[in-house]
Protein backbone atom coordinates (compact mmCIF):
# COMPACT_ATOMS: atom_id res chain seq x y z
CA UNK A 1 0.00 0.00 0.00
CA UNK A 2 2.71 2.16 0.84
CA UNK A 3 4.50 1.16 -2.21
CA UNK A 4 1.43 2.35 -4.10
CA UNK A 5 1.23 5.35 -2.38
CA UNK A 6 4.50 6.28 -2.65
CA UNK A 7 4.74 5.57 -6.67
CA UNK A 8 1.26 7.57 -6.66
CA UNK A 9 3.28 10.81 -5.02
CA UNK A 10 6.48 9.91 -7.37
CA UNK A 11 4.49 10.21 -10.22
CA UNK A 12 2.49 13.38 -9.06
CA UNK A 13 5.56 14.85 -8.54
CA UNK A 14 6.79 13.48 -11.91
CA UNK A 15 3.53 14.54 -13.63
CA UNK A 16 3.74 17.89 -11.56
CA UNK A 17 7.63 18.50 -12.90
CA UNK A 18 6.72 17.49 -16.27
CA UNK A 19 3.99 20.35 -16.74
CA UNK A 20 5.99 23.23 -15.03
CA UNK A 21 9.05 21.86 -17.43
CA UNK A 22 6.59 22.16 -20.39
CA UNK A 23 5.45 25.43 -18.90
CA UNK A 24 9.31 26.42 -18.49
CA UNK A 25 10.03 25.97 -22.29
CA UNK A 26 7.19 27.17 -23.51
CA UNK A 27 7.69 30.64 -21.77
CA UNK A 28 11.26 30.44 -22.67
CA UNK A 29 10.69 29.55 -26.24
CA UNK A 30 7.56 32.47 -26.22
CA UNK A 31 10.26 34.97 -24.11
CA UNK A 32 12.69 34.65 -26.70
CA UNK A 33 10.30 35.72 -29.72
CA UNK A 34 8.40 38.68 -26.77
CA UNK A 35 12.37 39.72 -26.56
CA UNK A 36 13.18 39.99 -30.21
CA UNK A 37 9.95 41.94 -30.51
CA UNK A 38 10.55 44.41 -28.03
CA UNK A 39 13.96 44.98 -29.02
CA UNK A 40 12.49 45.93 -32.64
CA UNK A 41 10.20 48.25 -31.23
CA UNK A 42 12.41 50.08 -29.00
CA UNK A 43 15.23 50.31 -31.80
CA UNK A 44 12.99 52.37 -33.44
CA UNK A 45 11.46 54.26 -30.32
CA UNK A 46 15.23 54.94 -29.07
CA UNK A 47 16.12 55.66 -32.87
CA UNK A 48 13.80 58.49 -33.38
CA UNK A 49 13.99 60.08 -30.17
CA UNK A 50 18.08 60.76 -30.86
CA UNK A 51 17.07 61.88 -33.95
CA UNK A 52 15.82 64.49 -32.17
CA UNK A 53 18.65 65.56 -30.24
CA UNK A 54 20.71 68.52 -30.83
CA UNK A 55 23.37 68.92 -31.81
CA UNK A 56 22.32 65.99 -34.45
CA UNK A 57 24.60 62.74 -33.57
CA UNK A 58 27.99 62.29 -35.11
CA UNK A 59 28.46 59.33 -37.26
CA UNK A 60 31.56 58.14 -34.82
CA UNK A 61 28.36 58.49 -31.91
CA UNK A 62 26.02 56.60 -34.28
CA UNK A 63 29.06 54.20 -34.71
CA UNK A 64 29.15 53.80 -30.86
CA UNK A 65 25.59 53.35 -30.70
CA UNK A 66 25.38 50.48 -33.65
CA UNK A 67 28.59 48.74 -32.10
CA UNK A 68 26.61 46.23 -30.35
CA UNK A 69 24.54 45.51 -33.35
CA UNK A 70 27.78 45.27 -35.61
CA UNK A 71 29.04 42.23 -33.04
CA UNK A 72 25.89 40.15 -33.35
CA UNK A 73 26.28 40.99 -37.13
CA UNK A 74 30.05 39.52 -36.80
CA UNK A 75 28.95 36.55 -34.63
CA UNK A 76 26.24 35.50 -37.12
CA UNK A 77 28.30 35.94 -40.13
CA UNK A 78 31.33 34.26 -38.56
CA UNK A 79 29.03 31.15 -38.20
CA UNK A 80 28.16 30.67 -42.01
CA UNK A 81 31.09 29.59 -43.51
CA UNK A 82 31.65 26.36 -40.83
CA UNK A 83 27.71 26.12 -40.97
CA UNK A 84 27.05 25.88 -44.77
CA UNK A 85 30.05 23.41 -45.17
CA UNK A 86 29.53 20.96 -41.96
CA UNK A 87 25.63 21.04 -42.54
CA UNK A 88 25.43 20.36 -45.88
CA UNK A 89 28.35 17.73 -46.17
CA UNK A 90 26.92 15.96 -43.09
CA UNK A 91 23.36 16.11 -44.06
CA UNK A 92 23.86 14.45 -47.36
CA UNK A 93 26.39 12.15 -46.34
CA UNK A 94 23.26 11.03 -44.32
CA UNK A 95 20.87 10.38 -46.65
CA UNK A 96 21.60 7.69 -49.81
CA UNK A 97 22.16 9.19 -53.25
CA UNK A 98 18.37 8.57 -54.35
CA UNK A 99 16.59 10.32 -51.26
CA UNK A 100 19.24 13.03 -51.36
CA UNK A 101 18.51 13.58 -55.42
CA UNK A 102 15.02 13.12 -54.59
CA UNK A 103 15.20 16.15 -51.91
CA UNK A 104 17.16 18.21 -53.75
CA UNK A 105 14.65 17.81 -56.90
CA UNK A 106 11.44 18.87 -55.04
CA UNK A 107 14.00 21.58 -53.30
CA UNK A 108 14.97 23.00 -56.52
CA UNK A 109 11.22 22.38 -58.02
CA UNK A 110 10.09 24.40 -55.44
CA UNK A 111 12.92 27.35 -55.08
CA UNK A 112 11.49 28.02 -59.05
CA UNK A 113 8.16 27.82 -58.87
CA UNK A 114 7.82 30.52 -55.88
CA UNK A 115 10.64 32.37 -57.16
CA UNK A 116 8.78 32.55 -60.68
CA UNK A 117 4.96 33.07 -58.66
CA UNK A 118 6.74 35.88 -56.97
CA UNK A 119 8.07 37.53 -60.05
CA UNK A 120 4.96 37.27 -61.97
CA UNK A 121 2.98 38.59 -58.90
CA UNK A 122 5.21 41.55 -59.28
CA UNK A 123 4.96 42.00 -62.67
CA UNK A 124 0.80 41.73 -62.01
CA UNK A 125 0.99 44.34 -59.54
CA UNK A 126 3.12 47.16 -61.57
CA UNK A 127 0.93 46.96 -64.89
CA UNK A 128 -2.05 47.01 -62.39
CA UNK A 129 -1.14 50.05 -59.76
CA UNK A 130 1.60 51.17 -62.48
CA UNK A 131 3.46 52.95 -59.62
CA UNK A 132 6.27 54.57 -62.41
CA UNK A 133 3.84 56.68 -63.91
CA UNK A 134 2.58 58.58 -60.75
CA UNK A 135 5.90 59.14 -59.74
CA UNK A 136 8.06 62.67 -60.25
CA UNK A 137 10.43 63.55 -62.26
CA UNK A 138 13.20 60.75 -62.86
CA UNK A 139 15.83 63.65 -63.08
CA UNK A 140 15.27 65.11 -59.39
CA UNK A 141 15.13 61.50 -57.85
CA UNK A 142 18.35 60.45 -58.91
CA UNK A 143 21.23 59.58 -56.45
CA UNK A 144 24.94 59.74 -56.73
CA UNK A 145 26.04 58.92 -60.64
CA UNK A 146 25.04 54.94 -60.43
CA UNK A 147 27.56 54.81 -63.49
CA UNK A 148 28.16 51.02 -63.69
CA UNK A 149 28.70 49.50 -66.89
CA UNK A 150 28.21 45.63 -66.34
CA UNK A 151 27.86 43.41 -69.53
CA UNK A 152 24.90 40.02 -68.49
CA UNK A 153 26.57 37.37 -70.46
CA UNK A 154 29.74 38.31 -68.60
CA UNK A 155 27.60 38.70 -65.04
CA UNK A 156 26.18 35.13 -65.81
CA UNK A 157 29.52 33.45 -66.28
CA UNK A 158 30.26 35.32 -63.08
CA UNK A 159 28.13 32.94 -61.12
CA UNK A 160 29.02 30.23 -62.95
CA UNK A 161 32.59 30.79 -61.98
CA UNK A 162 31.95 31.32 -58.78
CA UNK A 163 30.46 27.45 -58.51
CA UNK A 164 33.88 26.39 -59.22
CA UNK A 165 36.54 27.96 -57.16
CA UNK A 166 40.17 27.67 -57.47
CA UNK A 167 40.90 27.92 -54.24
CA UNK A 168 39.20 26.19 -51.23
CA UNK A 169 40.76 28.86 -48.67
CA UNK A 170 40.32 31.83 -50.82
CA UNK A 171 36.27 30.94 -51.33
CA UNK A 172 35.99 31.58 -47.53
CA UNK A 173 36.16 35.12 -48.37
CA UNK A 174 36.88 36.15 -51.38
CA UNK A 175 35.10 35.43 -55.26
CA UNK A 176 35.47 36.47 -58.59
CA UNK A 177 33.97 39.03 -60.74
CA UNK A 178 34.26 40.75 -64.17
CA UNK A 179 35.00 44.53 -63.59
CA UNK A 180 34.58 46.67 -66.62
CA UNK A 181 37.79 48.81 -66.32
CA UNK A 182 37.81 52.19 -67.90
CA UNK A 183 40.82 52.71 -70.48
CA UNK A 184 41.68 55.73 -71.99
CA UNK A 185 40.40 55.15 -75.52
CA UNK A 186 42.86 57.88 -77.17
CA UNK A 187 46.14 56.46 -75.36
CA UNK A 188 45.14 52.61 -74.45
CA UNK A 189 45.99 53.50 -70.80
CA UNK A 190 44.07 51.94 -67.92
CA UNK A 191 42.61 55.20 -66.51
CA UNK A 192 42.85 54.59 -62.33
CA UNK A 193 39.29 55.42 -61.51
CA UNK A 194 36.72 53.12 -63.30
CA UNK A 195 34.56 56.31 -62.94
CA UNK A 196 36.38 59.18 -63.54
CA UNK A 197 34.94 61.32 -66.49
CA UNK A 198 37.39 64.13 -65.67
CA UNK A 199 39.47 65.73 -68.14
CA UNK A 200 43.18 64.11 -68.16
CA UNK A 201 46.27 64.84 -69.84
CA UNK A 202 48.17 62.35 -71.67
CA UNK A 203 51.78 62.38 -70.79
CA UNK A 204 55.01 60.52 -71.36
CA UNK A 205 57.60 59.19 -68.54
CA UNK A 206 61.18 60.59 -69.46
CA UNK A 207 64.19 58.75 -68.81
CA UNK A 208 65.25 61.13 -66.36
CA UNK A 209 62.39 61.26 -64.05
CA UNK A 210 60.35 63.94 -65.34
CA UNK A 211 56.76 63.91 -67.17
CA UNK A 212 56.36 65.84 -69.98
CA UNK A 213 52.80 66.78 -71.34
CA UNK A 214 52.29 64.93 -74.97
CA UNK A 215 52.25 68.21 -76.94
CA UNK A 216 50.60 69.84 -74.25
CA UNK A 217 47.13 68.57 -75.29
CA UNK A 218 44.55 67.78 -72.52
CA UNK A 219 42.47 64.82 -73.77
CA UNK A 220 38.99 64.05 -72.50
CA UNK A 221 39.46 59.71 -72.01
CA UNK A 222 36.56 58.37 -73.92
CA UNK A 223 34.63 55.75 -72.29
CA UNK A 224 35.96 52.29 -73.34
CA UNK A 225 35.11 49.52 -70.79
CA UNK A 226 37.22 46.43 -70.64
CA UNK A 227 35.93 43.15 -68.73
CA UNK A 228 39.14 42.30 -66.61
CA UNK A 229 38.18 39.43 -63.74
CA UNK A 230 39.22 40.65 -60.03
CA UNK A 231 38.57 39.24 -56.62
CA UNK A 232 36.69 40.67 -54.71
CA UNK A 233 36.30 40.52 -50.83
CA UNK A 234 33.21 38.43 -49.80
CA UNK A 235 32.23 35.05 -49.17
CA UNK A 236 32.00 32.83 -52.00
CA UNK A 237 28.84 31.24 -50.44
CA UNK A 238 28.06 29.80 -54.39
CA UNK A 239 31.06 27.51 -54.34
CA UNK A 240 30.96 26.66 -50.88
CA UNK A 241 27.46 25.04 -51.76
CA UNK A 242 28.67 23.36 -54.29
CA UNK A 243 31.74 21.75 -52.95
CA UNK A 244 29.63 20.41 -49.77
CA UNK A 245 27.11 19.05 -52.03
CA UNK A 246 29.93 16.79 -54.03
CA UNK A 247 31.97 16.00 -51.32
CA UNK A 248 28.60 15.18 -48.97
CA UNK A 249 27.33 12.88 -51.98
CA UNK A 250 30.93 10.98 -52.16
CA UNK A 251 31.27 11.07 -48.53
CA UNK A 252 28.03 9.17 -47.98
CA UNK A 253 29.08 6.68 -50.74
CA UNK A 254 32.54 5.52 -48.96
CA UNK A 255 30.56 4.27 -46.24
CA UNK A 256 33.22 3.07 -43.87
CA UNK A 257 36.24 5.24 -45.18
CA UNK A 258 34.23 8.30 -45.31
CA UNK A 259 33.22 7.80 -41.73
CA UNK A 260 35.31 9.64 -39.94
CA UNK A 261 35.28 13.06 -42.32
CA UNK A 262 31.25 12.73 -41.52
CA UNK A 263 31.82 12.56 -37.75
CA UNK A 264 34.28 15.45 -37.87
CA UNK A 265 31.31 17.50 -40.06
CA UNK A 266 28.89 16.24 -37.83
CA UNK A 267 30.73 17.04 -34.68
CA UNK A 268 31.62 20.85 -36.24
CA UNK A 269 27.74 20.93 -37.46
CA UNK A 270 26.57 20.18 -33.82
CA UNK A 271 28.34 22.13 -32.10
CA UNK A 272 27.68 25.42 -34.23
CA UNK A 273 24.26 25.17 -33.79
CA UNK A 274 25.50 25.35 -30.37
CA UNK A 275 27.41 28.47 -30.58
CA UNK A 276 24.00 29.46 -32.68
CA UNK A 277 22.18 29.20 -29.81
CA UNK A 278 24.31 31.30 -27.74
CA UNK A 279 24.09 34.37 -30.15
CA UNK A 280 20.54 33.92 -30.52
CA UNK A 281 20.01 34.90 -27.13
CA UNK A 282 22.54 37.79 -27.34
CA UNK A 283 20.25 39.03 -30.36
CA UNK A 284 17.64 41.16 -28.73
CA UNK A 285 20.43 43.55 -28.29
CA UNK A 286 22.48 43.75 -30.63
CA UNK A 287 18.98 44.22 -33.13
CA UNK A 288 17.45 46.76 -30.89
CA UNK A 289 21.07 48.68 -31.66
CA UNK A 290 21.06 48.24 -35.41
CA UNK A 291 17.52 49.44 -35.77
CA UNK A 292 18.28 52.75 -33.75
CA UNK A 293 21.71 53.02 -35.47
CA UNK A 294 19.58 52.81 -38.72
CA UNK A 295 16.66 55.14 -37.81
CA UNK A 296 19.32 57.77 -36.33
CA UNK A 297 21.11 57.90 -39.56
CA UNK A 298 19.08 57.79 -42.60
CA UNK A 299 18.44 60.92 -44.69
CA UNK A 300 15.07 63.19 -44.25
CA UNK A 301 13.64 61.21 -47.04
CA UNK A 302 10.59 63.60 -47.36
CA UNK A 303 10.31 64.36 -50.67
CA UNK A 304 11.97 61.58 -52.26
CA UNK A 305 9.82 59.25 -50.26
CA UNK A 306 6.75 61.26 -51.67
CA UNK A 307 8.25 60.19 -55.45
CA UNK A 308 8.72 56.31 -54.80
CA UNK A 309 5.78 56.04 -52.44
CA UNK A 310 3.82 53.68 -54.79
CA UNK A 311 6.90 51.86 -55.99
CA UNK A 312 7.37 51.40 -51.94
CA UNK A 313 3.88 50.21 -51.59
CA UNK A 314 3.73 48.32 -54.73
CA UNK A 315 6.91 46.06 -53.40
CA UNK A 316 5.44 46.11 -50.13
CA UNK A 317 2.18 44.90 -51.27
CA UNK A 318 3.47 42.55 -53.13
CA UNK A 319 5.47 40.91 -50.28
CA UNK A 320 3.14 40.80 -47.91
CA UNK A 321 0.86 39.13 -50.62
CA UNK A 322 3.40 36.57 -51.45
CA UNK A 323 4.85 35.86 -47.58
CA UNK A 324 1.27 35.54 -45.88
CA UNK A 325 -1.22 34.27 -49.03
CA UNK A 326 0.70 32.10 -51.80
CA UNK A 327 3.63 30.72 -49.49
CA UNK A 328 1.17 29.54 -46.71
CA UNK A 329 -1.55 28.98 -49.48
CA UNK A 330 1.09 26.18 -50.70
CA UNK A 331 1.82 24.98 -47.43
CA UNK A 332 -1.65 24.55 -46.54
CA UNK A 333 -2.46 22.67 -49.95
CA UNK A 334 0.81 20.26 -49.64
CA UNK A 335 1.22 19.95 -45.99
CA UNK A 336 -2.62 19.95 -44.27
CA UNK A 337 -1.28 21.91 -41.28
CA UNK A 338 -1.39 25.69 -39.75
CA UNK A 339 0.99 27.86 -42.09
CA UNK A 340 0.08 30.54 -38.90
CA UNK A 341 1.57 28.02 -36.42
CA UNK A 342 4.42 27.22 -38.84
CA UNK A 343 5.23 30.92 -39.19
CA UNK A 344 5.34 31.33 -35.66
CA UNK A 345 8.22 28.78 -35.47
CA UNK A 346 10.61 31.20 -37.49
CA UNK A 347 9.12 34.54 -36.21
CA UNK A 348 12.96 34.62 -34.69
CA UNK A 349 14.47 34.38 -38.01
CA UNK A 350 12.34 36.96 -39.73
CA UNK A 351 12.76 39.45 -36.89
CA UNK A 352 17.00 38.66 -37.50
CA UNK A 353 16.10 39.56 -40.85
CA UNK A 354 14.51 42.34 -40.60
CA UNK A 355 17.62 43.91 -38.74
CA UNK A 356 20.38 42.13 -40.51
CA UNK A 357 19.21 42.83 -44.38
CA UNK A 358 20.83 39.37 -44.99
CA UNK A 359 19.62 36.06 -45.54
CA UNK A 360 23.25 34.86 -45.33
CA UNK A 361 23.83 36.06 -41.87
CA UNK A 362 19.96 35.35 -40.63
CA UNK A 363 20.91 31.11 -42.08
CA UNK A 364 22.07 30.01 -38.73
CA UNK A 365 18.78 30.95 -36.95
CA UNK A 366 16.50 29.80 -39.34
CA UNK A 367 18.33 26.38 -39.32
CA UNK A 368 17.87 26.27 -35.37
CA UNK A 369 14.08 27.84 -35.34
CA UNK A 370 13.11 24.66 -38.27
CA UNK A 371 14.63 21.69 -36.13
CA UNK A 372 14.14 23.03 -32.51
CA UNK A 373 10.71 24.92 -33.12
CA UNK A 374 9.08 23.44 -35.97
CA UNK A 375 10.66 20.10 -35.73
CA UNK A 376 11.36 19.87 -39.69
CA UNK A 377 13.73 17.00 -40.13
CA UNK A 378 17.38 17.90 -39.66
CA UNK A 379 18.75 16.17 -42.70
CA UNK A 380 16.24 18.23 -44.79
CA UNK A 381 17.16 21.49 -42.71
CA UNK A 382 20.96 20.67 -43.38
CA UNK A 383 20.33 20.53 -46.91
CA UNK A 384 17.86 22.40 -47.80
CA UNK A 385 18.13 25.84 -46.07
CA UNK A 386 22.04 26.82 -46.80
CA UNK A 387 21.27 26.37 -50.37
CA UNK A 388 17.97 27.71 -50.13
CA UNK A 389 19.89 31.04 -48.23
CA UNK A 390 22.07 31.22 -51.07
CA UNK A 391 19.79 30.67 -54.38
CA UNK A 392 16.11 30.95 -53.23
CA UNK A 393 15.17 34.62 -53.14
CA UNK A 394 11.38 35.07 -53.69
CA UNK A 395 11.45 38.56 -52.07
CA UNK A 396 13.93 39.41 -54.31
CA UNK A 397 12.53 38.60 -57.32
CA UNK A 398 9.16 40.30 -57.17
CA UNK A 399 11.20 44.00 -56.06
CA UNK A 400 13.50 43.54 -58.92
CA UNK A 401 10.37 42.66 -61.48
CA UNK A 402 8.76 45.63 -59.53
CA UNK A 403 11.95 48.02 -59.59
CA UNK A 404 12.72 47.34 -63.22
CA UNK A 405 9.09 47.95 -64.35
CA UNK A 406 8.96 51.16 -62.29
CA UNK A 407 12.02 52.41 -63.94
CA UNK A 408 10.48 51.64 -67.33
CA UNK A 409 7.70 53.42 -66.76
CA UNK A 410 8.94 56.29 -65.45
CA UNK A 411 11.40 56.69 -68.33
CA UNK A 412 8.36 56.27 -70.91
CA UNK A 413 9.29 53.02 -72.38
CA UNK A 414 7.26 50.51 -74.01
CA UNK A 415 6.34 47.48 -72.24
CA UNK A 416 5.44 44.95 -74.59
CA UNK A 417 4.78 40.99 -74.35
CA UNK A 418 8.83 40.79 -75.24
CA UNK A 419 10.05 42.40 -72.74
CA UNK A 420 7.95 41.05 -69.82
CA UNK A 421 8.62 37.74 -70.56
CA UNK A 422 12.75 38.97 -70.64
CA UNK A 423 11.86 40.53 -66.89
CA UNK A 424 10.41 37.09 -65.67
CA UNK A 425 13.14 34.94 -66.94
CA UNK A 426 16.13 37.12 -65.78
CA UNK A 427 14.55 38.40 -62.24
CA UNK A 428 14.19 35.08 -61.54
CA UNK A 429 17.72 34.75 -62.75
CA UNK A 430 19.14 37.44 -60.92
CA UNK A 431 17.37 36.91 -57.64
CA UNK A 432 19.14 32.98 -57.70
CA UNK A 433 22.22 35.25 -58.50
CA UNK A 434 22.28 37.74 -55.52
CA UNK A 435 24.21 36.85 -52.59
CA UNK A 436 22.32 36.71 -49.14
CA UNK A 437 23.75 40.00 -47.96
CA UNK A 438 22.63 43.64 -48.14
CA UNK A 439 21.18 45.26 -50.98
CA UNK A 440 22.56 42.19 -53.33
CA UNK A 441 19.50 42.74 -55.11
CA UNK A 442 20.32 45.85 -56.00
CA UNK A 443 24.01 44.63 -57.85
CA UNK A 444 22.32 41.71 -59.49
CA UNK A 445 19.36 44.15 -61.18
CA UNK A 446 21.74 45.37 -63.45
CA UNK A 447 21.34 41.78 -65.75
CA UNK A 448 17.22 42.42 -65.58
CA UNK A 449 18.27 46.53 -66.91
CA UNK A 450 20.56 45.78 -69.60
CA UNK A 451 18.29 42.47 -70.53
CA UNK A 452 15.48 44.84 -71.99
CA UNK A 453 17.88 47.81 -72.82
CA UNK A 454 16.84 50.29 -69.68
CA UNK A 455 19.99 52.47 -68.30
CA UNK A 456 21.76 50.44 -66.23
CA UNK A 457 22.64 53.47 -64.10
CA UNK A 458 18.88 54.06 -63.26
CA UNK A 459 19.31 51.69 -60.30
CA UNK A 460 20.34 55.29 -58.99
CA UNK A 461 16.58 56.32 -58.58
CA UNK A 462 15.11 53.60 -56.25
CA UNK A 463 18.23 53.95 -53.93
CA UNK A 464 16.89 56.36 -51.27
CA UNK A 465 14.36 53.58 -50.29
CA UNK A 466 16.35 50.33 -51.03
CA UNK A 467 17.83 50.41 -47.68
CA UNK A 468 14.22 49.92 -46.42
CA UNK A 469 12.99 47.70 -48.52
CA UNK A 470 15.69 45.42 -48.49
CA UNK A 471 14.83 44.40 -45.32
CA UNK A 472 11.59 43.01 -45.87
CA UNK A 473 12.58 41.62 -49.39
CA UNK A 474 15.27 39.71 -47.07
CA UNK A 475 12.45 38.43 -44.45
CA UNK A 476 10.38 36.88 -47.19
CA UNK A 477 13.50 35.19 -49.21
CA UNK A 478 13.64 33.74 -45.71
CA UNK A 479 10.44 33.11 -45.01
CA UNK A 480 10.47 31.24 -48.37
CA UNK A 481 12.98 29.29 -47.39
CA UNK A 482 11.26 27.92 -44.04
CA UNK A 483 8.20 26.92 -45.94
CA UNK A 484 10.38 25.52 -48.45
CA UNK A 485 11.80 23.16 -45.77
CA UNK A 486 8.48 22.18 -44.32
CA UNK A 487 7.18 21.10 -47.80
CA UNK A 488 10.09 19.59 -48.90
CA UNK A 489 10.19 17.42 -45.42
CA UNK A 490 6.53 16.75 -45.71
CA UNK A 491 6.58 15.39 -49.73
CA UNK A 492 10.04 13.03 -48.57
CA UNK A 493 8.70 11.61 -45.42
CA UNK A 494 8.26 8.44 -47.04
CA UNK A 495 12.26 8.20 -48.13
CA UNK A 496 13.01 9.43 -44.66
CA UNK A 497 11.13 6.86 -42.80
CA UNK A 498 12.33 4.13 -45.11
CA UNK A 499 16.13 5.22 -44.66
CA UNK A 500 15.36 4.99 -41.05
CA UNK A 501 13.36 1.69 -41.06
CA UNK A 502 16.55 0.42 -43.26
CA UNK A 503 18.67 1.73 -40.70
CA UNK A 504 17.40 -0.07 -38.19
CA UNK A 505 17.28 -3.70 -39.43
CA UNK A 506 20.38 -3.25 -41.01
CA UNK A 507 21.76 -2.41 -37.65
CA UNK A 508 20.14 -5.25 -36.14
CA UNK A 509 21.80 -7.82 -39.00
CA UNK A 510 25.17 -6.56 -37.87
CA UNK A 511 27.71 -9.23 -38.07
CA UNK A 512 30.17 -7.69 -35.70
CA UNK A 513 33.69 -7.57 -36.65
CA UNK A 514 32.77 -7.42 -40.21
CA UNK A 515 33.24 -4.62 -42.48
CA UNK A 516 29.52 -4.32 -42.70
CA UNK A 517 29.30 -3.95 -39.21
CA UNK A 518 31.24 -0.51 -39.31
CA UNK A 519 29.20 0.50 -42.23
CA UNK A 520 25.66 0.02 -40.50
CA UNK A 521 27.35 1.20 -37.02
CA UNK A 522 27.60 4.59 -39.14
CA UNK A 523 23.84 4.09 -40.78
CA UNK A 524 22.85 3.08 -36.73
CA UNK A 525 24.46 6.58 -35.55
CA UNK A 526 23.23 8.55 -38.01
CA UNK A 527 19.57 7.03 -37.42
CA UNK A 528 20.06 7.45 -33.36
CA UNK A 529 21.07 11.04 -34.28
CA UNK A 530 17.42 11.76 -36.09
CA UNK A 531 15.63 9.53 -33.93
CA UNK A 532 14.41 13.12 -32.14
CA UNK A 533 11.60 13.49 -35.01
CA UNK A 534 10.54 10.28 -35.00
CA UNK A 535 7.85 9.22 -32.30
CA UNK A 536 6.15 12.38 -33.57
CA UNK A 537 3.21 12.36 -35.79
CA UNK A 538 4.03 11.52 -39.51
CA UNK A 539 5.73 14.42 -40.43
CA UNK A 540 7.46 15.06 -37.11
CA UNK A 541 6.64 18.87 -36.68
CA UNK A 542 5.11 21.23 -34.82
CA UNK A 543 3.95 19.21 -32.20
CA UNK A 544 7.44 18.08 -30.84
CA UNK A 545 7.67 21.97 -29.70
CA UNK A 546 6.03 19.91 -26.67
CA UNK A 547 8.60 18.14 -26.15
CA UNK A 548 11.37 19.75 -26.18
N1 LIG B 1 19.44 41.35 -48.70
C1 LIG B 1 18.82 40.27 -49.41
C2 LIG B 1 19.12 38.96 -48.72
O1 LIG B 1 20.08 38.85 -48.02
C3 LIG B 1 19.27 40.19 -50.85
C4 LIG B 1 18.75 41.39 -51.59
O2 LIG B 1 17.62 41.32 -52.09
O3 LIG B 1 19.41 42.42 -51.64
O4 LIG B 1 18.37 38.03 -48.86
Amino acid sequence: MDNINMDNTKETNGNRKSISEKVRTILLNNLLIFLLILSLILGIGLGTALRTVQPPLKSRDIGYLRFPGDLLMNMLSFLIVPLIISSLISGLSSLDTRASGKIGLRAIIYYLTTTLAAVILGIVLSVTIQPGSRGGDPDDIIQGDGDRVVNTVDTFLDLIRQCFPDNIVEMCFKKTLTEQVLKNDTTGKTVDDVNTTTVSMVTTNNPDGTVTPDNGIMVEPVKVYEPMLVKQDGINVLGMVVFSVFLGVILGKMGPRGKPLIDLFDCICESTMILVKLVIWYSPIGIMCLIAAKVVEIDDLGKTFEQLAFYFLTVMLGLFLHGFLTLPLLYFVIVRKNPFLYLYGVLEAIVTALATASSSATMPVTMRCLEDRNGVDSRVVKFVIPVGATINMDGTALYEAVAVLFIGQMRGFDMDIGRIITISVTATAAAIGAAGVPQAGLVTMVIVLSAVGFPTEDVALILAVDWLLDRFRTAINVLGDAFGAGIVHHLSRDELQKLDNYSKSEASNTVPGSTRSTENNALLNDNTRYKNYSGTDNDGYIEKEEET
